[in-house]
C-alpha cells in the first residue's frame, strides 16, 4: 500500500510576518522557510504507519519553486521512500495543487493520501477538500487518530465540542490536525541519507495542468494592534470602571 504526501513550503512560524508599506504583498524576502507544520504531522504520520507495517511505500510531493527541494529532503529524512517536485515558479492557488495531485495520483495510484488540515502561510484549509472532491473519494480531515486497515481507514477527526470517527474506503484523503502525533526531529545523518534518496522532477505543463489563479488579493493589512490593559488596585475599582464603561 502507498501513501502520497504533500508537503509545503511555508515561511517558519516563528517568523513575524510584515506587511509591505504599500499593502500590496507580505515582505518574505529573506525569512526563514520550513516544511508547513501539519504537513510534519502527516508525514510523521505516514512513517509510523510504515513502521507498523501497514503501508510499503511514502512517496512526498510538493509544489513549487526550486528551494521545495528542501522540504523534501526534510521528508526524505523523516523516512519518506522518494520524492516528486512539481516544479514552478507561479503561485499556487489550493484548487491548482489539488489539480497537480491529482494528475501525479493518476500515475502513483497511492491508497492514501495525507496532506496538513492547512498551510499556514495562506491558512486556506481547502487543498484536502478539493482533492477529494477531484477523486471522488473520502474524506478524513481534522485527523486527530487515524487506523489503517486492509480496505478501509477509520478516522478519528476534530469536530467542534468532541471527535466523530469515520471508516472511509480506500483510497482516501486526509487531512492532518495537530493532535494527530508529534513529529520526530530531524537528525543529521538521517538528512545526509536523505540526498541519496530519489527526487523526481516534473512540472504543471508535463503534468497537463494548467496554472491558472482565480483568486485577487485586494489588499493586505497587519493585525490592530491590541490596546494597552490597565491595572486596577481593587475589585470595586475595577466594578466602577466596568459600570463607567457600560460593561455591565
Ligand atoms: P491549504 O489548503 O493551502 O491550507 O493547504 C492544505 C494542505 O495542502 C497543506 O498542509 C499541504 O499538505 C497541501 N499543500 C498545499 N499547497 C501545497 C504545495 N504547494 N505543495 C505541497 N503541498 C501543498
Amino acid at each position: 500500500m502507498k501513501a502520497l504526501v504533500a508537503v509545503k513550503r511555508v515561511v517558519d512560524y516563528n517568523v513575524k510576518v510584515r506587511v509591505k508599506t504599500d499593502g500590496s504583498d507580505v515582505d518574505i524576502g529573506n525569512v526563514k522557510m520550513s516544511m508547513n507544520p501539519f504537513d510534519e504531522i502527516a508525514v510523521e504520520e505516514a512513517v509510523r504507519l510504515k513502521e507498523a507495517g501497514k503501508i510499503s511505500e511514502i512517496v512526498a510531493i510538493s509544489m513549487g519553486e526550486k528551494k521545495c527541494e528542501d522540504t523534501l529532503r526534510t521528508a526524505l529524512a523523516m523516512g519518506a521512500d522518494r520524492a516528486i517536485h512539481v516544479e514552478t515558479d507561479e503561485s499556487l492557488s489550493p484548487l491548482t495543487v489539488a489539480k497537480l495531485l491529482k494528475a501525479v495520483a493518476e500515475k502513483e495510484q497511492p491508497s492514501l493520501y495525507l496532506l496538513g488540515k492547512q498551510a499556514i502561510d495562506d491558512d486556506a484549509n481547502q487543498t484536502a477538500q478539493m482533492l477529494a472532491a477531484l477523486l471522488n473519494a473520502p474524506q478524513g480531515t481534522f485527523a486527530a487518530k487515524v487506523e489503517l486497515n486492509d480496505n478501509e481507514v477509520i478516522v478519528t477527526r476534530e469536530i467542534d465540542g468532541g471527535t466523530e470517527t469515520l471508516a472511509l474506503n480506500l483510497p482516501a484523503v486526509l487531512s492532518s490536525d495537530l493532535r494527530l502525533n508529534e513529529p520526530r526531529f530531524v537528525k543529521l545523518p538521517n538528512l545526509m541519507a536523505a540526498k541519496k534518496k530519489p527526487l523526481e522532477k516534473t512540472n504543471p505543463e508535463q503534468l497537463g495542468v494548467a496554472v491558472e489563479n482565480r483568486l485577487q488579493t485586494v489588499k493586505y493589512a497587519e493585525p490592530k494592534t491590541r490596546q494597552a490593559g490597565e491595572k486596577v488596585a481593587s475589585v470595586a475599582e475595577l466594578v466602577a470602571k466596568l459600570k463607567a464603561a457600560k460593561a455591565i
